[in-house]
């Protein structure tokens, strides 16, 4: 690992002001500092987050107020997240190990990077690690790969199954810039889709920090499951999972939510899945038409035709234990 400045300050404002491109925020560390023992990051300054960032998580009438230094583990085991909005519980669960979740905050969970093994192979072209030199997994080992969304410059996923949660859930990042100035980006547009600039994740202004995560309230807090299909039951990655949510009214589906993991540059929004469920009843036999209309548009490359019907099934599962939470 090269050589680096450590700067921990105590409030966010200065530590804000100490950030350029040469510098890298740090949280948990669980994935930076394996990205800097690669070299595929490379910062000259390190500035800890963890003084100047909130712990808490909040619930109030109108949202759920997730502080960016949050660990994975504590939100999981949040007594209000369980009581109403427990896909996210789900969803982080899923995830890692409980080690990593104790260490894993929720800002950087958002900005971990790809898994795709070029990426951490520095010995091959990425263009996601480096920009032009080409992508050696479109026609390389894909299996874990995109089906949707991918461009000819990359066809990474996105790893995190937290995110899944936030993108159900219609989540807003709240963030401040390089002049501490507060903003606010709805998760749909947060992280980006590779074209031909896959090297850009997210569109979290330079320099900018996120402060919080917050989930306005819904009725989605009871019918809901998250569904992570991997090579092994725990501590891997998703090669697809699924977030579903239902909002049941007089035995009827008033309203849904579907999103998927494993499969694209970003969390995956099902929304022709969902309007086609909006007032119908419950059944698997809806349940499968949605997901038909889901995989109808995917893409598979050479080796992940399996995602298909992988992505099929995992649907219909979690729509049905959504019934029975
Ligand atoms: C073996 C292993 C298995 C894993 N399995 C899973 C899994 O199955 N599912 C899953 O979802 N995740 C998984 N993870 C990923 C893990 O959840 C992430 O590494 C973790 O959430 C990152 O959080 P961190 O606080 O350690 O981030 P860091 O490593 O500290 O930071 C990550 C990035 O975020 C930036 N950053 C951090 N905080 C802020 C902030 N507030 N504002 C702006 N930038 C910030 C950093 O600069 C860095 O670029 C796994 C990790 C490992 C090592
Ligand atoms: S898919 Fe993306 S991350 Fe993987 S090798 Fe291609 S450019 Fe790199």
């Amino acid at each position: 690992m090269r050589p680096f400045e450590f700067f921990r300050k105590d409030d966010i404002a200065k530590t804000i002001s100490q950030k350029n491109d040469k510098a890298k925020f740090i949280a948990g560390g669980t994935n930076l500092v394996d990205l800097m023992k690669k070299n595929i990051e490379q910062p000259d300054y390190i500035i800890d987050v963890n003084s100047v960032l909130s712990t808490t998580v909040e619930v109030d009438k109108k949202k759920l107020r997730i502080g960016a230094m949050s660990k994975n583990s504590s939100v999981a085991k949040n007594a209000d997240v369980l009581k109403e909005y427990s896909l996210i519980s789900k969803a982080i669960l899923a995830g890692a190990s409980p080690q990593i979740r104790n260490m894993a905050s929720c800002a950087g969970n958002m900005l971990q990077r790809t898994r795709c093994p070029y990426f951490y192979d520095v010995t091959t072209p990425c263009n996601k690690r480096k920009p032009g030199s080409g992508c050696s997994a479109k026609e390389g080992e894909n299996r874990m790969n995109a089906v949707i969304g991918y461009s000819d410059d990359c066809v990474a996923v996105h790893p995190s199954d937290f995110c899944i949660s936030l993108a159900a859930l219609d989540a807003t990042v709240i963030t401040r810039n390089s002049k501490n100035k507060k903003e606010e980006i709805e998760f749909k547009n947060f992280h980006r889709l590779p074209g031909n600039t896959p090297h850009l994740d997210t569109n979290l202004p330079q320099n900018s920090i996120i402060e919080a995560i917050e989930i306005p309230k819904n009725n989605f807090g009871k019918n809901n499951a998250y569904v992570k299909i991997r090579d092994r039951s725990s501590y891997a990655f998703a090669l697809v999972s699924v977030a579903a949510a239902l909002d049941l009214e007089n035995g009827k589906i008033k309203d849904s939510r579907l999103a998927s993991g494993g499969v694209a540059h970003k969390p995956w929004r099902w929304y022709e899945s969902e309007n086609f469920l909006k007032g119908k009843m419950p059944t698997t036999e809806n349940f499968s038409a949605a997901a038909d209309l889901a995989i109808k548009d995917l893409k598979p490359l050479s080796n992940n035709g399996f995602k298909k019907e992988m992505l099929r099934g995992a649907m219909i599962t979690a729509l049905q234990n959504s019934l029975n939470p």
